[in-house]
C-alpha cells in the first residue's frame, strides 16, 4: 500500500512505456486529425472525423488494453471476450459520437460537450474494460478514486475538444500548416487528450483494488500475454500511423494547391507568361538584386503596332492565337537572366540585368526579331510589328512606378516615331507626355468648338495642266497653339477613337462642299485605319453621299497600303463594296510601306499616289529616281494612274512629266488652303451662297457616341 492508502502493484515497465506511447503518439495524431475536421466542411468534414474518431477510440483502448496487459496483480488473469469486445465499441462509439457533437455547431460549447463525451466514452470503456478483467481474487472500489477519475478523463476530454476547435493565426502564406501556432495548438490539443486518457487509466487503477485468493508469480504475464499486448499495440501504431499518412498527404496535396493557386494568380491564363502581378513582383525582386550587387536593370515596354487592327478585322481568335504565337517565341529566346510578362492585351514587358550594353542591345535585337517575324495563322499572314520603350534602373528612375512610367514614356515615344520600333527613354520625354496628354484632351472639344477645317490642295493633270480635283486636308487651329500638324494630332485622335468622328465629320464636310464646285471636279478624303476597321465605312460612305448628293464618282477615297495589309480579304470585301458605290480608290504614299505588286493586283485602286519622299530626294538620288521610273512602268503596266505627290520645284515637275507621270500634287501647283481661298483666286466657284459654311458637327459626335 502506498501514501495514499492505495495498493500498489507491479506493473511490466516495458509494456507501461508502450502503453504511454501508444496514448501520446495517438492523442497527437488524433489532434491533428480534429483539427482538420474543424478545419474543413461536407464530406471532407466526415473523412477527417472518421479518421480522427478511428485514432482517438485505438488510442483510448489500446493504450488501456496494453496496460492492463503490463498489469501484474500477481494471481492468474483472465479476460472476458465479449466485455473485452464491447470495451472496444464503446471507445469507438464515444469517439465517433463525441467528436461529431464536437463538429456540429450546435452551440458554441459544442466542442467542450463533444470533448467531455469522449471523455466520458474513455471512463466508460475503462471500467467496462475492467469487468471484463478476470483475476482469481476479491476486486473492491475505491469510489473517491473512480470519481476522480472520470471527472479528470471528462475535463480534460472537454478542454482538449475546446482548443482544438479553436483556429490558430494564419502563417505568412495564408495557411495555418506550419506556422508555430498551430504546432503549438497540436501540441497542446494532444497534451490535454493524452492527459484524459491516462489520468483516467492510472488513476482508474488506483481505485481498483485486489485482495488475492492464491498469489503465484509465475502466473501473471505469461509471453502470451506479452505477445497480445504487442499485437495490440502494434495494431494501435498502424492505425495511428494511417492517419498520420493521411493527415500528411493531404498537406502535400494543400501545398501543391496553394503553389498551383499562386502559380496561377501569377501567370496569363492566355499566353502561359507571367500576368502584371508576377511581373510587379519579379521586377520589385531584380531592384532589390541590382540594388545589392550593382550593375543595371533594363525595363523594356512593348505594345503591339497592329493588334487592334488583327483582333478588329480577324476576330478575336486570330488576335489569341498572335499572343500565343509571340509569347511562345518570348519564352523560346529569354535566358536565365531575361524575363518577360503579358501585362495588358497587347501589352508586354521584359526585364533585364546588365552589366555591358551590349548584353541588352542583343536582348533588344532578339525581341525585336520575335515581334517583326511573320506569323502565319490559318491561310494569312500578318506582321505584328511592335514599339519599344526602354528605361534603365538606377540611370533613368530608382522606384519601380518611375520606371514603369518612364518606359511607358519612351514606349509612346516609340509608338509615334514611324522610324524606330525602340526608343529609350530621355528626360525630356516627360515634358512631352505631358503636352500629348494635354493636346489629347484639347481635341476632344476641338470639333465641337468649330476649331477643325478642311484645306484642299489641288491635284493637276500633267498632260493637259487642268486640274482634276483637291485634296482634303484636315487642319486643327488651336486656340492658344496656332495651327497644328495633322501628323501630330491625326495618330492622337486614333489613339483615343476621336478618329471615327472626326473622319467621318471630314468626309461629310468635303462632299457637302463639292457638291457645290465649278467645275465640279473630285474631291479627295483620307481615310484612317481606323476607320477603315470600323465596320460601316461602306454604310457611312453611301449615307454620306446621299445626304450631300455629291455624285460618287467625284469622290476618291485615299488609303495607305498598311491599312488594308492586316486583313487583305476583308480588306477586299470592304473595298469592293465601296466601289460597288462608284466611288474612287485611291493608294497614298505609295513606296513607303510594303509596296507589293501583290496590292495594286488584288485591290481595285482607280490612282497609285507616289509618296513624296521619292520626289523630293529624286534629283539627288539615283536610287529614288529607279523607284519613280519602276511606279510609273508599274502603273502603265496595270492601266492605273500616278500621282506624284510633293512637287515643289520646276526641275521637280519636268522631270516627272519626263518620265509620263499623269498627274502632281505639291506646293508648286498650289498649297493645301481653305475653300474660301481658291474660291478668290478664281480657280472655283460655288453653287449657291450658303455653301462656305462648315459641315455641322453634330453628327459627327454622334457617329463617335455609336
Ligand atoms: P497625305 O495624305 O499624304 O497628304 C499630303 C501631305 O503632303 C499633306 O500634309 C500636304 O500638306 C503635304 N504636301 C503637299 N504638297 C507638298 C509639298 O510640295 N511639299 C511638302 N513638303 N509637303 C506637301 P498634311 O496636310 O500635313 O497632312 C499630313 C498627313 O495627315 C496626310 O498625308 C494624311 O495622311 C493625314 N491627314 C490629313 N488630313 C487627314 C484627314 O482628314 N483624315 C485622315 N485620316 N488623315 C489625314
Ligand atoms: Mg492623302
Ligand atoms: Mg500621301
Amino acid at each position: 500500500m502506498n501514501v495514499l492508502g492505495c495498493i500498489v502493484y507491479k506493473h511490466n515497465p516495458w509494456l507501461v512505456l508502450v502503453a504511454v506511447l501508444i496514448c501520446g503518439t495517438g492523442s497527437w495524431v488524433t489532434a491533428r486529425l480534429v483539427r482538420r475536421a474543424f478545419a474543413t466542411r461536407g464530406m471532407q468534414r466526415a473523412g477527417w472525423q472518421f479518421l480522427a474518431a478511428t485514432t482517438a477510440a485505438v488510442a483510448i483502448w489500446c493504450t488501456h488494453f496494453v496496460a492492463m496487459l503490463g498489469f501484474e496483480p500477481g494471481v492468474p488473469v483472465s479476460f472476458d471476450p465479449v466485455l473485452t469486445i464491447v470495451s472496444l465499441l464503446i471507445a469507438l462509439g464515444g469517439s465517433f459520437l463525441g467528436i461529431f457533437v464536437a463538429c456540429s455547431g450546435m452551440t458554441r460549447a459544442a466542442p467542450a460537450i463533444g470533448g467531455a463525451l469522449v471523455g466520458l466514452s474513455i471512463s466508460l470503456m475503462h471500467y467496462t474494460g475492467m469487468t471484463a478483467y478476470r483475476v482469481e481474487g476479491i476486486v473492491t472500489w475505491n469510489r473517491p478514486y473512480l470519481v476522480v477519475s472520470i471527472v479528470f478523463s471528462v475535463v480534460f476530454g472537454a478542454l482538449a475538444f475546446d482548443r482544438a476547435s479553436r483556429r490558430p493565426a494564419l502563417n505568412s502564406e495564408g495557411g495555418e500548416g506550419n506556422a508555430p501556432s498551430a504546432r503549438a495548438q497540436v501540441a497542446a490539443v494532444a497534451a490535454l487528450l493524452a492527459t484524459a486518457i491516462a489520468t483516467l487509466h492510472f488513476i482508474g487503477m488506483s481505485a481498483f483494488q485486489i485482495e488475492p485468493l492464491a498469489i503465484d508469480p509465475h502466473v501473471a504475464n505469461s509471453a502470451a500475454l506479452e505477445a497480445l499486448a504487442l499485437a495490440v499495440a502494434g495494431m494501435a501504431f498502424i492505425i495511428a500511423g494511417a492517419g498520420l499518412v493521411s493527415y500528411l498527404l493531404d498537406d502535400s496535396v494543400r501545398a501543391e494547391s496553394v503553389e498551383h493557386l499562386r502559380t496561377m494568380a501569377l501567370s496569363d491564363m492566355l499566353t502561359g507568361l507571367p500576368n502584371r502581378a508576377g511581373f510587379n513582383e519579379r521586377l520589385d525582386a531584380e531592384i532589390t538584386r541590382t540594388a545589392a550587387h550593382g550593375g543595371k536593370l533594363a525595363l523594356v515596354g512593348i505594345d503591339l503596332n497592329r493588334f487592334k487592327d488583327i483582333n478588329d478585322l480577324r476576330g478575336h481568335h486570330a488576335g489569341d492565337e498572335v499572343l500565343r504565337i509571340l509569347a511562345l517565341r518570348f519564352k523560346s529566346l529569354v535566358r536565365d537572366d531575361e524575363f518577360v510578362a503579358r501585362v495588358g492585351g497587347d501589352e508586354f514587358v521584359a526585364l533585364r540585368r546588365f552589366q555591358r550594353r551590349e548584353a541588352l542591345d542583343d536582348f533588344l535585337h532578339r525581341l525585336e526579331a520575335a515581334l517583326f517575324r511573320p506569323i502565319r495563322y490559318d491561310d494569312w499572314e500578318v506582321i505584328s510589328g511592335a514599339s519599344m520603350g526602354v528605361a534603365i534602373y538606377p540611370d533613368d528612375a530608382t522606384t519601380q512606378t518611375v520606371l514603369i512610367n518612364n518606359a511607358d514614356l519612351a514606349m509612346y515615344r516609340a509608338k509615334a516615331d514611324l522610324t524606330r520600333s525602340v526608343c529609350f527613354y530621355e528626360p525630356k520625354m516627360d515634358e512631352m507626355a505631358r503636352a500629348r496628354r494635354s493636346l489629347a484632351a484639347d481635341l476632344r472639344d476641338a470639333l465641337a468648338r468649330g476649331q477643325l477645317s478642311v484645306h484642299y490642295q489641288v491635284q493637276t493633270s500633267i498632260a493637259s495642266g487642268e486640274i482634276c480635283g483637291y485634296e482634303a486636308l484636315l487642319r486643327w487651329e488651336h486656340p492658344r497653339q496656332g495651327f497644328i500638324s495633322p501628323g501630330v494630332f491625326i495618330p492622337l485622335a486614333e489613339e483615343n477613337g476621336l478618329i471615327l468622328s472626326i473622319g467621318a465629320w471630314v468626309l461629310r464636310e468635303a462632299c457637302s462642299r463639292a457638291v457645290t464646285w465649278q467645275p465640279p471636279c473630285k474631291v479627295a478624303v483620307n481615310l484612317s485605319p481606323v476607320q477603315f476597321a470600323h465596320d460601316d465605312l461602306p454604310s457611312l460612305v453611301a449615307e454620306v453621299l446621299a445626304e450631300t448628293g455629291l455624285p460618287p464618282s467625284r469622290l476618291e477615297l485615299e488609303l495607305t497600303e498598311s491599312t488594308i495589309f492586316a486583313d487583305r480579304e476583308r480588306s477586299l470585301e470592304t473595298l469592293q463594296r465601296i466601289k460597288e458605290l462608284g466611288v474612287n480608290l485611291a493608294l497614298d504614299d505609295f513606296g513607303t510601306g510594303y509596296s507589293s505588286l501583290d496590292t495594286l493586283r488584288s485591290f481595285p485602286f482607280d490612282k497609285i499616289k507616289l509618296d513624296q519622299s521619292f520626289v523630293s530626294e529624286a534629283e539627288s538620288s539615283r536610287q529614288a529616281t529607279a523607284i519613280i521610273r519602276a511606279v510609273l512602268a508599274l502603273g502603265k503596266s496595270l492601266g492605273i494612274p500616278v500621282l506624284a505627290e510633293g512637287i515643289e520645284t520646276q526641275d521637280q515637275l519636268d522631270l516627272l512629266a519626263g518620265e509620263g507621270c499623269d498627274e502632281v500634287q505639291g506646293f508648286l501647283l498650289g498649297r493645301p488652303v481653305p475653300l474660301a481661298q481658291l474660291v478668290a483666286s478664281g480657280k472655283l466657284s460655288l453653287l449657291g451662297a450658303a455653301a462656305t459654311e462648315p459641315a455641322p458637327p453634330v453628327a459627327a459626335v454622334e457617329v463617335a457616341a455609336g
